[in-house]
C-alpha cells in the first residue's frame, strides 16, 4: 500500500514475510520492522508495542482517568485512526467520543467523513459530526478569496482548534486527544525555533492543562510514536482511511523539515528521541522559567477566551475577512456554463480539459485545450502555461471534478480567475462516444 503524505513524499508498505520468526514471540512470521530498534516483528507483537507506548504516555502524564469523558479528534487520516484504535484497544473501560469537523472542502471532506464513520462504527465509538458550512455558512475553500489563499493549512488549523474547543465544552468532554506524533512534534518545534516563536514551543507538550474554566485538557498520546510506524499500524490493522488527499495539501515549512529529520535519522537511529528529549527535558523547562503565561480576555466578537492583543480571536478575525467577499464561486454547474456558452460572455473564457490525452482526442468540449494532468506537479511550469491567459476566466474539467478542482485551487492561489466544472460527464455524453473514437 502507498500512502501519500500531505506534500510530495509518500510511504510505501507491503505486507510480506521479512524472515522466519518474529524477534519477540518467536512463533509468528515477521511482517513489519520497528524502525527505531530495527526489530522484525509479527503484526501482533508490533501492535502490542504501540499499545504499550501509548499506555506509558497516558500514565506518565496522567492524561485521563476513569472519571473523564475523552473526545478523539478524527480527520479520516492514518494518525487519528490509529489513535482511536489504540485508545479503544488499550483502555476499553474509558468512554470515548469521536469528533469530526466537516470543513466543506470539496472532493475531500465528505470522503473523509465516510472513513471516520466507518472507523467509529467498527470500534463502537459514538461520533459527533460538526458541519462547518451548515453551522457557520462558510467553508475552508472560501479562504482562497482572501489574503490567506496560500496559507490555507494554517487557517484550517486555527478554525479546527477553535471549533473543537467549543464543541468539546458543549458536549461536556473533559479531555480531547489528537493524533500528533513524534514527527509532527519535532518538525513543529524546529519550525517554531527558526521563527523565534518560543512561546508556541513552550505550549507544544504532550499535555496542555485547561487555561480557563470549562476548557478540556488537550493530550497527544502518540507523541513518542514515529509517523512511519503509525502508518504501518494503520495498514496492519486495516483501518479505514481517506489518505491525505486534501486538495489544499500545501507543502508547509514543517513538512519540509520532516524530510530533513528522516535524513538525519538515517545517520543515527535514535536521533528523533534525542531531539525530543532536548525539547521536553531541556529547552521547554527553561522557557517556562522565562516566559509567563499570557493573560486571556474574552473575544470582543464571540466571547471565547483569547490571548490576542487586538482583543479579537484568530477565528473571528479570519471569518471577518470572508464577510467582505461577495462572489465566492469556484464551481460552475452545467446549466450555468451552458448559459455562458450561448452568450457574448463566452469570449472572456478559456476551457481546459485535464483528462488523459487519449480521452481528450476522443471528444471534448467545444474549443477546449488539452492540459497535461502532470502540470500540477510543477508550480513554475503551471504558472508559465497560464500566464498568457491572465485576463481570462479559466474553466477546468476532468472526469469526476476532483483533478480539475486541484487546478482550480492552485491557480486561484496564483491569483488567476479559475473555475471548476461540476458533473462534466453529462456534457461529454461519455456513453455516446464510440469505442474507436
Ligand atoms: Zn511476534
Ligand atoms: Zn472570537
Amino acid at each position: 500500500m502507498q500512502y501519500l503524505k500531505c506534500g510530495a513524499e509518500k510511504f510505501e508498505f507491503e505486507i510480506k514475510p521479512l524472515g522466519k520468526l518474529c524477534k519477540l514471540c518467536k512463533s509468528e512470521v515477521p511482517v513489519v520492522t520497528l524502525t527505531t530498534q530495527n526489530l522484525k516483528l509479527c503484526k501482533n507483537c508490533f501492535s502490542k508495542i504501540q499499545q504499550r507506548r501509548l499506555s506509558e504516555a497516558v500514565k506518565k502524564y496522567r492524561m485521563f482517568g476513569p472519571e473523564d469523558r475523552v473526545g478523539i479528534l478524527l480527520s479520516g487520516g492514518k494518525d487519528s485512526a490509529t489513535l482511536a484504535h489504540l485508545l479503544k484497544k488499550t483502555f476499553p473501560e474509558i468512554s470515548f467520543q469521536g469528533l469530526y469537523l466537516n470543513l466543506g472542502i470539496r472532493y475531500y471532506s465528505d470522503f473523509a467523513q465516510k472513513a471516520v464513520e466507518e472507523l467509529c462504527e467498527s470500534l463502537s465509538i459514538p461520533l459527533f459530526v460538526y458541519d462547518l458550512k451548515a453551522e457557520k455558512g462558510f467553508s475552508i475553500d472560501d479562504f482562497v478569496f482572501t489574503s490567506f489563499k496560500d496559507k490555507i493549512c494554517s487557517v484550517c488549523g486555527t478554525i479546527k482548534r477553535y471549533l473543537f474547543s467549543k464543541v468539546a465544552r458543549e458536549l461536556g468532554l473533559t479531555v480531547i486527544a489528537t493524533g500528533h506524533h513524534l514527527d509532527d512534534l519535532l518538525s513543529t518545534y524546529l519550525t517554531l525555533f527558526f521563527n523565534g516563536d518560543f512561546i508556541s514551543i513552550k505550549r507544544l507538550v504532550p499535555v496542555n492543562l485547561p487555561l480557563f474554566e470549562g476548557q478540556a485538557k488537550k493530550i497527544k498520546p502518540l507523541y513518542q510514536i514515529p509517523e512511519r510506524e503509525i502508518f504501518f499500524y494503520a495498514v496492519l490493522n486495516e483501518l479505514p482511511l481517506e489518505g491525505c488527499a486534501c486538495p489544499h495539501g500545501e507543502i508547509t515549512p514543517s513538512k519540509k523539515i520532516k524530510g530533513i529529520l528522516e535524513e538525519l535519522e538515517k545517520e543515527n537511529r535514535t536521533f528523533k528521541y534525542q531531539l525530543l528529549s532536548v525539547f521536553l527535558k531541556g529547552f521547554i523547562p527553561l522557557l517556562r522559567e522565562n516566559f509567563e503565561e499570557s493573560t486571556l480576555v474574552p473575544c470582543k466578537v464571540c466571547g471565547e477566551p483569547t490571548a490576542s492583543v487586538h482583543g479579537i480571536c484568530g477565528f473571528c478575525r479570519r471569518v471577518n475577512l470572508l464577510s467582505r467577499i461577495e462572489d465566492k464561486t469556484l464551481e460552475l454547474s452545467l446549466a450555468k456554463w451552458q448559459k455562458i456558452e450561448e452568450s457574448s460572455e463566452r469570449q472572456k473564457w478559456m476551457v481546459f480539459d485535464v483528462r488523459e490525452k487519449e480521452d481528450y482526442l476522443k471528444g471534448t468540449l467545444p474549443s477546449a485545450k488539452w492540459i497535461s494532468p502532470s502540470l500540477l506537479e510543477n508550480e513554475k511550469d503551471l504558472f508559465k502555461t497560464f500566464r498568457p491567459f491572465r485576463e481570462k476566466n479559466l474553466l477546468f474539467f476532468c472526469y469526476s471534478g476532483r483533478l480539475s478542482y486541484l487546478f482550480t485551487l492552485k491557480l486561484r492561489k496564483m491569483n488567476f480567475r479559475a473555475y471548476n466544472l461540476k458533473e462534466p460527464e453529462q456534457i461529454l455524453g461519455i456513453d455516446q462516444v464510440p469505442e474507436n473514437g
